[in-house]
């Protein structure tokens, strides 16, 4: 047993116990206020003082009051200085009333007062708080450390203090000016120029429809080292963008057979720096379809069919009967939504709506009844006005026994058995590439079919596609075996 300490409860407690109750107070059973039970009622159980009519030890000598102890003063007391100290007091500023009201918020003031005296806590941001440094993204930028400036960034948004901001697109942004000062000169130009008029303005072409997604700036990091290799290597074999021979690039492709990039370096190469050489874009595969079409159908009646919330089969089924990516789901707005008296229909690219088909109708109308008003999302996360993570999601398929990959893949290539690349592309909202190599390999034909788009048109084709899944949720024909079959 822990050695007896502390003087509570009529007698002698362990260290634990002591801490413990002087760390949490609690409803009182007697008087109902938020107070540390340290004495012992009539009844035989923790009441306090004031109730056992003993002298009271424990209150704050500011405010009186006994809630989150650490000593002299309460937790929201010293929590109030140190906001203080940080950010100047509460209504001295917009930005210190922000901060203030931010902090106060918080369940336990003990941690928010931990943070603000702990290592994440920036000075930068007593700098802007007091008008030593402007407050904008900028400032925030000059934040060494990538993890502390991210969460300073995503504090002062949630603050309202700074406007919203696409994260990754803004931190390859910052990621290339780094990079491209630790290059030598005649590489920085290339590299900067690559990422400056083709990779940012196709990121930031896309961003205006939604968010910049991880795996993009993933993408464009991996291309600019590439390019970088490319450079070093053309250095080494004594050639330049512009003498570089037709032998020398098929060289050094058949070097990196799996570096996509290149062909549309090399394009913009040609255009930009006079290259005469040229590179054939590898002919790309989409993933292998593993699962059958019963069992896609099979989960897609199982989601249907489920007690779950309605927003929790809504995601799922996105995924099911669009191959919508996981990610994508996370970052839909009840605006990409357009209700009308007997349809819902989704718009997954610019101006080109699809109709839900009737079961998801039915749980998207469900969903929106119960979403907070106050917030921008379809699926909100758990923090104030941000959108679930796609790991979330990712969980809420697991029930459904089969890999979400698997399932987007597989319907994906029954939307593209059906239809025109560029419709494909239109409907789930895949690059027009990646639309073509799916219906490529779904062996339809219809990429060789030139169509016009034709908004009736499409909606017939969807309905088709997606009018099957229907009908077997509402058939018994497909038993549910299926998944576990697997
Ligand atoms: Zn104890
Ligand atoms: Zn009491
Ligand atoms: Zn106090």
């Amino acid at each position: 047993m822990a050695r007896p300490i502390g003087r509570m409860l009529g007698g002698f407690v362990c260290s634990s116990c002591y801490g413990d109750i002087k760390r949490h107070a609690r409803a009182c059973p007697i008087c109902g206020e938020h107070r540390i039970l340290s004495e012992l009622g009539d009844a035989g159980n923790a009441v306090c003082a004031t109730c056992a009519g003993a002298p009271e030890r424990y209150g704050c000598t500011r405010c009186g009051s006994e809630r989150f102890y650490v000593g002299a003063l309460c937790g929201a007391c010293l929590l109030s200085d140190s906001l203080d100290a940080a950010f100047g007091q509460r209504e001295s500023t917009p930005f210190a009333t922000a901060l203030h009201d931010h902090f106060n918020g918080r369940q336990d003031p003990r941690n928010a007062r931990a943070w603000l005296l702990g290592d994440g806590f920036s000075s930068v941001l007593s700098d802007m708080a007091f008008g030593r440094l402007p407050v904008d993204h900028a400032t925030v930028d000059s934040i060494p450390g990538g993890p502390r400036r991210q969460f300073v960034r995503e504090l002062l948004i949630e603050c309202d203090v700074l406007p919203s901001i696409d994260h990754q697109l803004h931190n390859l942004e910052l990621w290339i000016t780094e990079f491209c000062a630790k290059l030598p000169a005649n590489h920085a130009l290339i590299v900067h120029e690559y990422a400056t008029w083709t990779i940012l303005r196709r990121l930031r072409r896309s961003a205006e429809y939604e968010d910049t997604r991880k795996t993009q700036g993933r993408a464009a990091r991996h291309t600019l080292r590439g390019i970088v290799k490319f450079l070093e290597w053309m250095d080494d074999n004594d050639v330049s963008l512009r003498t570089l021979p037709q032998p020398a690039l098929e060289t050094f492709l058949s070097s990196v057979p799996h570096e996509s990039w290149m062909p549309a370096f090399i394009v913009w190469a040609r255009r930009a720096h006079g290259t005469r050489a040229s590179a054939q874009p590898a002919r790309r595969t989409p993933p292998s379809l593993r699962i059958s079409e019963l069992q896609r159908l099979a989960v897609y009646r199982a989601i249907i069919n489920d007690d779950r919330p309605p927003g929790h089969r809504l995601a799922c089924a996105l995924l099911v009967v669009f191959g919508i990516s996981i990610n994508r789901i996370s970052q839909l707005r009840p605006s990409t939504f357009e209700v009308t008296n007997d349809q819902v229909r989704v718009t997954l690219s610019p101006g080109k709506s699809t109709p839900l088909p009737g079961p998801l109708a039915t749980l998207f109308r469900l969903h929106v009844l119960n979403l907070p008003a106050d917030n921008e999302w379809l699926f909100p996360g758990r923090r104030f006005n941000r959108h679930i993570t796609p790991d979330a999601i990712g969980t809420w398929m697991k029930r459904y026994g089969i890999p979400s990959t698997h399932l987007r893949v597989a319907a994906l290539y029954q939307l593209a058995g059906e239809m025109s690349s560029k419709l494909l592309s239109e409907t789930t909202g895949l690059s027009a590439s990646t639309a073509g190599q799916y219906v490529s390999a779904s062996g339809s034909g219809w990429n060789e079919i030139p169509v016009l788009y034709d908004p009736d048109w499409a909606s017939d084709l969807v309905d088709d596609a997606v009018g099957e899944m229907t009908s077997a949720v509402e058939s018994e024909e497909h038993p549910l075996s299926f998944i576990e079959d697997e």
